[in-house]
């Protein structure tokens, strides 16, 4: 046990924490004593993430949760109240991507990547809030990513959503900062996960040349900063956006 826990007895939903980012985010938080519920997809996925996470003891739930839907979420949050009694904190880090050129982008690839992206960050943290302002107190935490504040290639729609999150949480962190609810935006530079896995090896090694610190980054790197900003050590930090890219934009 560590010792100075920093999420001790907060409870924490994780969405995409099935893998990736997420996954590392689920293991941050209960390493820090916090109640993790893991929200994602695929029940198979999820189970398994919480059998193996919740192997040795550790307070971990698992929902099978798609964010694009929100009757699954308002389960969730219903069902989590009913066994946990608190929700402190929403990290909304599920997240797609379905690139290509604007010449060639299909609307139906534009409309996919918003739905998840941009909607189910609206309906997720919409689902949390009327026990968050009950509490008088929570934390929602966004993934962005770099690629909202500089562009990218090929990726219209998913930059645009990255950038719609990051107005969401200075919009947020307006309106709910006098409610006791803080927001921030975390912006990943290029982190080794699977959402990397369709660029090609020549197209990585450029990435990674462009970064100051030589590599790409670790999904636990990622991870550090939501535990941070979870917790009350960032109890005066509000409408951030902060970048966890290696100085990748420099
Ligand atoms: P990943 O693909 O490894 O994991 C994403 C998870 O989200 C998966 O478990 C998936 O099942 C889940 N998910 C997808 N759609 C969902 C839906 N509709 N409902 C519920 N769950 C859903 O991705 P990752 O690399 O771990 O990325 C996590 C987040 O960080 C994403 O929002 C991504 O855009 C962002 N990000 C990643 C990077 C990177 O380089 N890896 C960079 C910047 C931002």
């Amino acid at each position: 046990m560590a010792a100075h826990m920093r999420l001790q007895g907060k409870v924490a939903i994780i969405t995409g924490g099935a893998q990736g980012i997420g996954l590392a985010t689920a293991r941050k938080f209960l390493d820090e004593g916090a109640q993790v519920v893991i929200a994602d997809r695929s029940g198979a996925a999820v189970d398994a993430v919480v059998a193996e996470l919740g192997a040795g003891g550790a307070p971990v739930r698992g929902y099978a949760v798609d964010v694009t839907h929100a009757g699954e979420l308002k389960a969730l949050v219903a069902g989590l109240l009913a066994e946990a009694g608190r929700i402190d904190v929403l990290v909304n880090n599920a997240g797609i991507t379905q690139d290509a050129r604007l010449v060639n982008m299909t609307e139906e690839q534009f409309d996919r990547v918003i739905d998840v992206n941009l909607r189910g960050v609206f309906l997720a943290s919409q689902a949390v809030l009327p026990a968050m302002l009950a509490q008088g107190a929570g934390v929602i935490l966004n993934a962005s990513s770099v690629v909202a504040l500089y562009g990218n290639f090929g990726q219209t729609n998913y930059a645009a959503s990255k950038a719609g999150v990051i107005a969401f949480v200075k919009t947020w962190a307006r309106e709910l900062g006098p409610k006791g609810i803080r927001c921030n935006a975390v912006c990943p530079g290029f982190i080794a996960t699977s959402i990397l896995a369709t660029i090609p090896a020549k197209v990585l090694e450029q990435m990674r040349v462009r970064v100051p610190l030589g590599r790409l980054g670790r999904p636990e790197e990622v991870a550090n900063a939501y535990a941070f900003l979870a917790s009350d050590e960032a109890s005066y930090i509000n409408g951030a956006v902060l970048e966890v890219g290696g100085g990748l934009t420099l």
